[in-house]
């Protein structure tokens, strides 16, 4: 039995839902041996993240949400000398509140800052995967249930193989080999606005090619004169514009390290 969340980013609307559910599950709710009640405010077992990227009028809005990534590598485990924290059979990786003595050391040992330190109760907490309803008939945690897009999934590894195929995990260089998995994290984009500036008008169908190490991408300016280059690795392009009657335009190294959005382009008259 090994379970795994994974998370469709292409699909999630930033609702927020699963963020109040979590709350709605854990504030006030004393779930002991699996958590103590979350504070009313600090915490977000579960936290959405609005990534807004580029910039007016070349913007695009995307979310994540973010929760303990019951890693099976997991530091905090390792760093707990109060045999406080425990990998359930499932994976799920808990912090006992009765054991908890708050020394804080799991809290410095997470590289994913999944980790909460309650004040009051002088213990850490985190999410728990819900197990106290998974542990009593429940089939999904309070967040998945609470998604109305079906942005989350959750179940046996072996059911979600499907979803799990071509997904990545968050920060996998901290070598922690995440359960939760997230899919279609937008690449970057390139964009702007091609036009005459005699004319005063947009140019349709400029012709753009992007290259980057010899790969090479081509799109048409639409009716707006927009052009769109997305999902691009973070890397060095050269981006070259033409359109009959027009001097060609190039941009050289170019640096997807953030989106880019290269404004309004004005095309000169050939001569
Ligand atoms: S994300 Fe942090 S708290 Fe969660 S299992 Fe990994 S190291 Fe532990
Ligand atoms: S699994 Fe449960 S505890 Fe974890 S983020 Fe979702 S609702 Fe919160
Ligand atoms: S409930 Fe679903 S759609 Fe709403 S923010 Fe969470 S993951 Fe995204």
């Amino acid at each position: 039995m090994s379970k795994a969340l994974v998370i469709d980013v292409a699909r999630c609307s930033g609702c927020y839902n699963c963020q109040l559910a979590c709350k709605d599950e854990h504030v006030g709710n004393d779930w002991t041996p699996y958590a103590k009640p979350q504070p009313q405010i600090g915490q977000f077992w579960i936290k959405v993240h609005e990534n807004v990227c580029g910039t007016i009028p070349k913007v695009r809005i995307h979310y994540i949400p973010k929760l303990c990534n019951h890693c099976r590598k997991a530091p905090c485990l390792e760093a707990c000398e109060h045999n406080a924290i425990y990998r359930r059979d499932d994976g799920f990786i808990i912090i006992n509140p009765e054991k908890c003595t708050g020394c804080k050391a799991c809290q410095e040992a997470c590289e994913y800052d999944a980790i909460f330190y309650n004040e009051e109760l002088k213990i850490a907490q985190k999410c728990t995967g819900c197990a106290h309803l998974l542990d009593h008939g429940y089939e999904l945690p309070r967040c998945v249930e609470a998604c109305p897009t079906d942005a989350m999934k959750y179940g046996e590894e072996e059911d979600l193989k499907d979803w799990i195929e071509g997904a990545t995990v968050m920060i996998p260089e901290t070598g922690c080999h995440p359960r939760v998995y997230y899919r279609n994290i937008p690449g970057k984009f390139i964009a702007g606005t091609v036009y005459d500036p005699i004319e005063k008008e947009v140019i349709i169908g400029a012709k753009c090619i992007l290259n980057s190490g010899g790969k090479v991408w081509q799109v048409n300016t639409d009716e707006y004169g927009d052009f769109w280059f997305e999902d691009l690795p973070v890397g060095l392009f050269d981006l070259v514009i033409s359109a009959p009657g027009f001097e060609y335009k190039g941009f050289y190294n170019l640096k997807t390290s953030k989106d880019l959005n290269l404004g309004d382009i004005p095309l000169e008259r050939a001569k």
